[in-house]
Formats: structure tokens, C-alpha cells, sequence
């Protein structure tokens, strides 16, 4: 079989530059090895217009955010599901100075912070002493959603192929490449922290960063915003709520911890009024880039290959916007932003 691209991985980068390229006209096969505990799969799926204690203004937000909005939206219209749906964060303060540094920023900061009207409803729910700030708006994507309708969808017009890729029995040359009876154009690997062992992007500037949630019934919890103090609760799917995260940067393996969950669990006693069951305990490593940019565009010195990934702690904000413009460079030629185009490092990759 012959194809413009063979994708290498069905994450959140994966699915939607397969998407962007095939709505150019595109024929893409995409190979996924359906591994369970990855980024995308472990991921709340929060898009948060400000993040950290100093609730600082995302990278690129204003562009990012409502491009993702609309990408999340006309997907979901064509596969049938509800994909985004709004989901503002209540930022339970913590202390009073937590209570006074959001209300500082908030006489700067008044685009996406407010003080929330509502919180004496919360008493029956929470033990919280400090008051609520509000995140607005926040986006929240059903990506177990996303990647199981996409998945779907490639594999009624049989483009996915369902196994893990090995690099090693993949011919690759300047015009093209072809791994058993599938030639393509180019290959893009999407495969998240696989990359880092992949022999033409392992000396991009990755960081290990090990991410682990909980997954609890709260019955009696409205699923309709995601409640902050310290971690988040999200809402998940099924009705359950998504309890997390941590970032981990030395670690000797992906399992999950004891100490994670004692420590969440004492949180949770500490702040939540609801009975609650804890029901999993998931984990994943993020694929992060030292500057917390992503790698997007084709290696500089084989054009046959090519990279999307490094989305970091932001892939769903941060992958629909520049797998939009991956697939216009590739199809159109159109330039990618320096800040984004993987041959910024190309001082390292051709070493
Ligand atoms: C705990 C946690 C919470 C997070 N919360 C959020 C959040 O709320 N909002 C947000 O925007 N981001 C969040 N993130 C980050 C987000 O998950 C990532 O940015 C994003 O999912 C990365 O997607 P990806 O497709 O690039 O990589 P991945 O999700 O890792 O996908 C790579 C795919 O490639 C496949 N693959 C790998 N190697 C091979 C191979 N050899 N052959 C075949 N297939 C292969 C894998 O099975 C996988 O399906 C979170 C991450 C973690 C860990």
C-alpha cells in the first residue's frame, strides 16, 4: 500500500495530525501499539488558560485556545460525540495568602479570573476557610473519547494498523520509506516518550516527567467544574473523577506509588466532606521538552522524516493549533513558527 504519511502513534498528536492532513487530501496509514499507560490515555484533558501558584497566562493561550475549541468541536461533529465541553476551575485557597496572591493578580489578570460568587454552596461539599477563585474559562476534552472514535474511524477505511513499530525493519531514504508492504512519502513520529530512544530525536532536549492520578466515585459531586486545591478533582468519564497529578522528574520506574496515593487520600480526607472510593491509580510519563515548546517539522538532514510531539503538561491545548500548521507545511509548504519547528536544534540532530 502506498500513502502520503506513516504516522507512528494514535495519542493526542498522532490523532489529530492524522486528522489535518487527511482534510488536505492526505492518505496517512497510523500505527499504534495500543499501549494503555500513556500520556493520552492517563491525561484529565484540562485546558487551563492560567496555570502554577502564580497563575501565569499559558504560552500562546489567546491563539491556542479557542483554535482548540473549534478543532475539539468540528470533530466531534463529524465522529458523532461530544468531545469539549466548558468546565471552569474553583481554586479552593489554601491559606490566606493564597486567597490574597489570587486577589492580587486578579486587578491584572481579570481575562480569565474571577472571584467566585457561590461559595457558601460549596461548604456542604468542601472544608475550605480561605474562599474560591475561578478559573475562566476553562476547556475540559473527553480525550478517552476522542481516541476511541478516531481510532474507529481509521480502522473502518483501514488505516490503522494495530501493533507496535520497530524502527529497525523500517527502510528509510531521502525520498521515502517503507516498513513491510507500507511505502509512504514521509514518516512522522507522534509516539510521545518513545522518542526519546528514537535514534533520529533522542538528542532533542527531553525531560522525564512521570505523571500519577486516581480515579474515585464521589457520588453526590456535580461533574460540571473541576475543583482545585493543591490537585485537581475532573470530572472523567462514567461518572467517576479524575484525582491528580503529580510531576515526578527522578524516578526509576512507571509504576504506580504508595506514597502518591497516602498523600492524595490524606488530602482528600482533610478537604472533601463526600465519601469517596478510590477505583484506580494510573500512570504515565509526559513528553517533555526542556523548553517547553513542542517539536514539530522534519529532520534536517532526512526530510523523510518527522516529528510531532514534546507537547509537555499542554498537549490538548498546544497539539490542535500546530497540527494544523504541521499539516499545512507538509501539504502547502506554508513555514512553521521557529519557535515550534524542530530544526531549531538542528546544531544537535546533525552532530
Ligand atoms: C498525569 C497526566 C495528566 C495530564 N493532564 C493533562 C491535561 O489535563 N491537559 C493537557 O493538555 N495535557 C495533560 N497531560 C499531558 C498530555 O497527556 C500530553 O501532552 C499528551 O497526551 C501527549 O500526547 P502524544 O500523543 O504526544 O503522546 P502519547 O499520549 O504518549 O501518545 C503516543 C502514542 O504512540 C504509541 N506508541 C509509542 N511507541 C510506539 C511504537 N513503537 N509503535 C506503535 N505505537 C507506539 C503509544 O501507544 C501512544 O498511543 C497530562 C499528562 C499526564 C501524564
Amino acid at each position: 500500500m502506498t500513502v502520503d504519511y506513516l504516522i507512528i502513534g494514535q495519542g493526542v498528536s498522532g490523532t489529530l495530525l492524522s486528522r489535518a492532513v487527511m482534510k488536505l487530501g492526505k492518505k496517512v496509514i497510523v500505527i499504534d501499539d495500543g499501549n494503555i499507560s500513556t500520556a493520552s490515555k492517563v491525561a484529565s484533558g484540562v485546558i487551563n488558560p492560567v496555570t502554577g501558584k502564580r497563575l501565569v497566562r499559558t504560552w500562546m493561550i489567546e491563539q491556542l485556545l479557542p483554535f482548540a475549541q473549534t478543532t475539539y468541536k468540528e470533530m466531534g461533529n463529524e465522529l458523532g460525540v461530544t468531545l469539549i465541553s466548558k468546565c471552569n476551575i474553583l481554586d479552593f485557597h489554601a491559606s490566606r495568602d493564597a486567597a490574597q496572591g489570587f486577589n492580587d493578580k486578579l486587578t491584572e489578570e481579570n481575562e480569565y479570573l474571577a472571584q467566585s460568587g457561590d461559595g457558601g454552596k460549596w461548604q456542604e461539599y468542601f472544608r475550605f476557610n480561605y474562599g474560591i477563585g475561578e478559573i475562566t474559562p476553562c476547556l475540559l476534552v473527553d480525550i478517552g473519547a476522542m481516541l476511541h472514535n478516531w481510532r474507529d474511524h481509521l480502522l473502518v477505511k483501514d488505516l490503522l494498523v494495530w501493533n507496535r513499530f520497530r524502527i529497525d525493519d523500517c527502510e528509510i531514504g531521502e525520498g521515502g520509506v517503507r516498513y513491510g508492504d507500507i511505502a509512504a512519502e514521509k514518516i512522522i513520529f507522534c509516539d510521545g516518550a518513545a522518542s526519546m530512544d528514537n535514534p533520529f530525536f533522542s538528542k532533542l532536549p527531553w525531560s522525564k516527567d512521570k505523571g500519577e492520578a486516581l480515579i474515585a466515585e464521589i457520588p453526590g459531586l456535580p461533574a460540571n467544574n473541576i475543583y482545585k486545591q493543591g490537585f485537581n478533582i475532573v470530572p472523567w468519564h462514567k461518572g467517576l473523577f479524575w484525582i491528580g497529578a503529580t510531576h515526578d522528574w527522578k524516578y526509576a520506574d512507571m509504576q504506580p506509588t504508595a506514597a502518591f496515593r497516602k498523600q492524595t487520600e490524606e488530602l482528600l480526607n482533610y478537604w472533601l466532606k463526600l465519601p469517596y472510593r478510590i477505583v484506580d491509580h494510573i500512570v504515565a510519563q509526559r513528553p517533555v521538552n526542556l523548553d517547553r515548546k513542542p517539536f514539530v517539522g522534519l529532520h534536517p538532514t532526512v526530510p523523510s522524516v518527522g516529528i510531532f510531539n514534546g507537547m509537555g503538561t499542554k498537549g490538548c491545548s498546544v497539539a490542535p493549533f500546530f497540527a494544523d500548521q504541521f499539516a499545512q507545511h507538509l501539504v502547502n509548504g506554508m513555514p512553521l513558527m521557529p519557535d515550534v519547528n524542530v530544526k531549531r536544534f538542528s546544531n544537535i540532530l546533525t552532530r
